[in-house]
């Protein structure tokens, strides 16, 4: 299980004040600095948390500013060990009404402060190759394998050929991204190409060679993305990515970058390889199908203009 601390930005400070401090001071601090919460500590231990909300809602029932925090602060304040596993961080937050996460470490001094929606976002940047690439923990977790049946789930959802995720992969990881999404908006893309004449390369050089360009092209790919991106065999010589970046165009430099590499690459057959891209953005609620169908359609574009090129149907 991945502990809070593990996901926590290194330059997450906080900025701590000691309890004998003024509401002025907080005040003056949120007026020039663009933070949002600070910690009020007695002798370096948190004791207590102001916010800017807080602040504000105070400062119209509050007569003075030269009143010491504690009349303003919410107190105790719950903390998080920094080896505490974010499942636990996240069934705790569960139960509480305020959304910011302080992190302390063993000695019990605050290292950080989170705010809910930041931490579930770091949470799903994670997902992807977690489910990657730690599929027993994922699948115990979700309850949806036993022990036995967790190497057959890994079998099943790889291709055998080229060891990259298949068709069934990219349903499951699909389905936990749509419902997640459904909450936060993270941006997604498919992108999906297919070898160009596949059918002359294993008609000239033979079946074996067909799969040792197969296999020695997904290694390419492989090699040219992230992590964190999920690669599959969609089928036969068509291949799909999920991408997650901010916007189309990154994306696109990506897989005009992919199809470079490709088209400039010497196979080991001797053979040129070229592959017809597809792109498409993957909106909330719609189904895999539909986002194949677009992606397929530009695909298709791409092969008949001539093949060897990425071309864009986003909606
Ligand atoms: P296009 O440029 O339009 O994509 O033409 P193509 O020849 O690549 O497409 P077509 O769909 O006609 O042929 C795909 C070929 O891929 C036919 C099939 O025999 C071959 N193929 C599918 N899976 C495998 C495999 O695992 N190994 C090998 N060697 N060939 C495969
Ligand atoms: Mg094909
Ligand atoms: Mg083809």
């Amino acid at each position: 299980m991945t502990p809070i601390g593990h996901i926590f930005p290194k330059n997450n400070s906080v900025q701590i004040f000691e309890e004998q401090v003024l509401i002025q001071e907080i005040f003056n601090y949120f007026s020039t600095i663009s933070a949002d919460v600070v910690i009020i500590t007695n002798g370096a231990k948190p004791i207590g948390i102001i916010t800017l909300k807080d602040l504000i809602r105070s400062l119209k029932n509050c007569d003075s500013l030269t009143l010491p925090v504690n009349n303003i602060m919410s107190s105790p304040i719950q903390t998080f060990s920094n080896i505490m596993s974010i499942a636990d961080v996240l069934d705790n937050m569960a139960h509480m009404e305020f959304d910011k996460i302080v992190v302390t470490d063993a000695k019990n001094d605050v290292i950080g402060v989170m705010d809910r929606r930041h931490l579930l976002s770091l949470c799903y940047t994670q997902l992807t190759p977690l489910i990657k690439h730690e599929y027993n923990i994922i699948h115990s977790m979700l309850g949806l394998a036993g022990e036995n049946e967790r190497g057959l789930l890994k079998l099943a959802t790889t291709d055998a050929l080229t060891g990259i995720g298949n068709r069934r992969l990219l349903e499951e990881i699909f389905q936990a991204h749509q419902s997640l999404n459904k909450r936060y908006d993270v941006p997604l893309f498919l992108l999906m190409f297919d070898i160009d004449n596949f059918k002359s390369i294993n008609d000239t050089f033979g079946h074996v060679a067909g799969d040792s360009v197969l296999k020695e092209l997904t290694n390419l790919v492989s090699q040219s993305i992230r992590k964190s991106d999920i690669f599959i065999r969609w089928g036969g010589e068509e291949f799909t990515i999920l991408l997650q970046y901010p916007d189309p165009l990154s994306v696109v430099k990506i897989a005009e970058h992919i199809r470079d590499v490709i088209d400039k690459h010497s196979f080991t057959t001797l053979v040129h390889v070229t592959c017809s891209f597809g792109l498409t953005a993957i909106h909330p609620s719609e189904r895999l199908e539909a986002v194949i169908e677009r992606a397929d359609k530009a695909l298709y574009r791409a092969k008949s203009d001539g093949k060897n090129s990425v071309r864009i149907e986003l909606s």
